[in-house]
């Protein structure tokens, strides 16, 4: 029997609604954890409704198995229900829709007679309606539908394309309430939910020693003490780091989150959920040494903390240490260029000679950069060229047919075998290069380690234009993915970039081209060198419109 009661409770509180309406499938209980109803109240329409509560966005950086993604289903069906709210609901994959849809969400609502009465007439797996109100599911493989919603919840948004992700809060451009949760297992440093979690209050939970009585919050390395064997322990307990005393896993539930940055607690709430909260210490040790399991899985898995494994990471520094010459300039060779298109338009071009690939050129357009790509395509003899296919299609495809397939229009694709392959379309005389990327940019970084990929600089002066590229390449991040499957470990080698990258990839292309030889095989100079600087410079106090700008 619900009563009334109980009804104004579950208005006010997701948690109580959770509890009240909602029958988890498959005889899960519901487990009263101490550190859940905070985040259960993140982003509380009630509590913003009547002002207890200012902040409308929260992330989370958190292990598996800590009812998280059932935390943002009931989060989700409490803002429709109650609040009449539209939800748009983000996860990486068309597959991670299906999943969550058939695994999770459709047996709560078969299980639950109040959500099964709300549920109106539109029950597709990516649209449900809950009374007035709609979810949407949307995949992050393409950009986002333009529906518009109330709250957005990102779901796994270390494994979300970023790009479309980042265009997830436009669908909230509509509405007053704007509400945001992200949650996510984190993958590298500095990326993903790991840059968001940066950026809020930082909550952790802090649990207090029952002996010392020290505040602290729990480390892997420091929380834990093993008797024994390492693949075999007698014994393996938590204990406080202070005075080595045993802790236990109900010491943890009293303990407290506490904002590692309490200004901005009315801004972005963010909180770090690790396995150590909750789970037995043996079983958790066992993990962690598990021959099967990397030490990366168990960091980010289990301890919900970013880990890198190799460091292979290019950063700013060092290319300004490694990849600048003093006077190299190669007085002629073979040009190509490298278009990325977004916003902008980046362009590359490089000189290759033998080994020896000088880049001569790096510029981010904000407008005028169709015109730009024109101009350079009529100034200089290319040898060939690669041009990003999206998303303005139709004109790279143009700028193929009329150089006859001398620039190229390129897609990334994973399932190729070697690093590239090209396609000619006989008819409308344009080619095409599939590339795959993760390989091509392990290929493009090699080649920069080695010393084959340069920028020269005169008098120990730094091009500008250099500095932004290199900015650009230093945002990339090499991660590598593990997924256990029943033959083993499989590794798969991805890319991230934690700010603009676009002239990395404009530069890839230029060197996807290089590879490719094109047909015009003479050798030029670079005629953009001197004349063309001086010009450009009389172009820039003219204020063309043409910027670069590090952003
Ligand atoms: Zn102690």
């Amino acid at each position: 029997m619900i009563t009334q009661q109980l009804k104004d409770q579950a208005t006010r509180d997701p948690m109580a609604f959770g509890m009240t309406y909602i029958t988890l499938p498959n005889n899960i209980k519901w487990e009263y954890r101490q550190w859940l109803p905070e985040i259960y109240n993140s982003i509380n329409p009630y509590n913003i409704q009547n002002g207890t509560d200012r902040c409308r966005k929260a992330t989370i950086i958190k292990s598996t198995q800590s009812g998280l993604t059932t935390a943002g289903l009931v989060k989700t069906l409490h803002m429709m229900a109650e609040f009449d709210l539209n939800v748009a609901y983000s996860l990486p994959r068309d597959q991670d829709v299906i999943d969550l849809v058939r695994a999770k969400l459709n047996p709560i609502v078969r299980n639950s007679p109040y959500i099964q009465g709300l549920l109106g007439n539109v029950d597709a797996v990516k649209m449900k309606q809950i009374g007035s109100s709609f979810l949407y599911f949307m995949s992050m493989t393409t950009e986002p539908r333009m529906l518009s919603a109330d709250a957005i919840m990102n779901d796994e948004i270390d494994l979300s394309d970023p790009n479309n992700l980042a265009t997830m809060p436009n669908r909230m451009d509509d509405s007053d309430w704007k509400l945001t949760l992200n949650y996510s297992t984190p993958t590298i440093k500095g990326y993903g939910v790991d840059a968001l979690y940066a950026k809020s209050c930082q909550y952790e939970w802090m649990v207090k020693c029952p002996h010392c009585g020290l505040q602290q919050v729990l480390d892997w390395g420091r929380n834990i003490e093993i008797k024994g064997m390492k693949l075999n322990p007698d014994e393996a307990r938590y204990v406080c780091r202070k005075c080595r005393g045993t802790m236990t896993v109900e010491d943890f539930a009293k303990g407290e989150w506490v904002a590692q940055v309490p200004d901005l607690v009315n801004f972005h709430k963010g909180y770090h959920i690790s396995q150590m909260m909750f789970y037995d210490p043996f079983d958790l040790y066992l993990h962690s040494v598990d021959p099967n399991s990397s030490v990366q899985e168990f960091y980010r898995k289990r301890l919900g903390v970013p880990y890198s494994s190799g460091n292979t990471d290019i950063n700013y520094d060092w290319l300004m240490d490694n990849a600048v010459y003093d006077d190299a300039e190669l007085d002629e060779g073979r040009l190509y260029i490298g278009v990325d298109q977004a916003n902008t338009i980046s362009i590359v071009i490089i000189m290759v000679k033998g080994d020896s690939i000088e880049v001569v050129f790096a510029e981010e357009f904000e407008n005028d950069g169709w015109l730009e790509l024109d101009r350079l395509l009529n100034k200089h003899r290319f040898s060939g060229g690669v041009i990003d296919a999206d998303p303005n299609r139709n004109t790279a495809t143009n700028i193929s047919k009329n150089t006859d397939g001398l620039i190229k229009i390129a897609d990334y694709h994973t399932r190729i075998k070697a690093l590239y392959k090209v396609t000619r379309d006989e008819e409308k005389k344009v080619e095409h290069v599939t590339i795959r990327r993760s390989q091509a940019f392990d290929n493009l970084m090699e080649k920069i380690k080695e010393g084959n990929i340069y920028v020269s600089s005169e008098e120990g002066r730094v091009p500008d234009w250099a500095r932004l590229l290199f900015t650009h390449i230093g945002n990339l991040r090499r991660d590598v993915e593990e997924n256990n499957t029943a033959l083993g470990t499989e590794q798969k080698i991805t890319w991230r970039h934690v700010g603009p990258d676009h002239l990395a990839h404009a530069l890839l292309y230029a060197l996807i081209a290089s590879f490719e030889g094109g047909k015009n095989q003479f050798h030029v100079r670079y005629s953009g060198r001197k004349d063309s600087d001086k010009k450009d410079k009389k172009k820039l106090k003219k204020g063309k419109g043409r910027s670069v700008r590090i952003r």
